[in-house]
């Protein structure tokens, strides 16, 4: 990997888009598979930007890359360590750019059936619940050309579809907890599921993820 330019030794955007290529590059050693934490071949690090907003997921090898050329800091390490010849490394869990980044291009979240339920963090959004048999709910029924889009559908649990049936909310009687809306980033969608979240990046994860 090239060391990123330096602030200043060109232009801040060459050094931005060195930073880009470090961060965003193909990483051969990223596994996108559920890995156990002690795997550190696999994807396991967490990179935020300077703002600690999540920016993106990276190999054990990519972030101990990007520590050595002083692109990123520490923020949380894992309880793992990498043994040298000479010395014990700890292994990060959590880094962060020393330089802010924007994001090379907003991504688009995909509307389908998981993302939905992600967005709505897993619950019923008219009782609340969190149910392992949610279904998608129309809000304007299909029947009265209510669209599929992430505008019209919310995760529903089998009790609430069945008693709400070909109804709006309102002639239902049944208010839906929040207005959908198309997020505009989803970590998990745009890095995949995260099945064993590392407790270290709890915090930095937005609440829909
Ligand atoms: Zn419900």
């Amino acid at each position: 990997m090239p060391a990123p330019a330096q602030p200043g030794a060109r232009s801040d955007r060459v050094g931005d888009d060195a930073v880009y290529a470090a961060v965003f590059a193909p990483d051969p050693d990223a596994s996108s598979a559920p890995t156990a934490l002690t795997d550190l071949t696999a994807a396991r690090v967490l990179i935020l930007n300077a703002s600690f907003e999540p920016l993106h997921v990276c190999s054990v090898k990519r972030a101990v890359n990007l520590l050595m050329h002083d692109v990123v800091e520490r923020v949380e390490d894992s309880r793992h360590v990498l043994r040298t010849p000479s010395t014990l490394f700890p292994v990060p869990s959590v880094v962060r750019l020393k330089r802010y980044v924007r994001r090379p291009h907003r991504q688009r979240v995909a509307f389908n059936r998981r993302n939905v339920f992600r967005r709505d963090d897993q619950r019923c959004q008219y009782c609340g619940e969190r149910a392992h048999d949610l279904t998608l709910d129309h809000v304007v029924p299909r029947s009265r050309g209510g669209p599929t889009s992430w505008e019209n559908v919310v995760a529903c649990c089998r009790a609430c579809n069945a008693r709400k049936r070909d109804r709006t909310p309102e002639e239902a009687r049944m208010a839906l907890r929040r207005a959908p809306l198309a997020p505009v980033f989803m970590f998990t969608a745009a890095y995949g599921i995260l099945p064993d979240v590392d407790p270290a990046w709890e915090a930095y994860l937005p609440r829909t993820r």
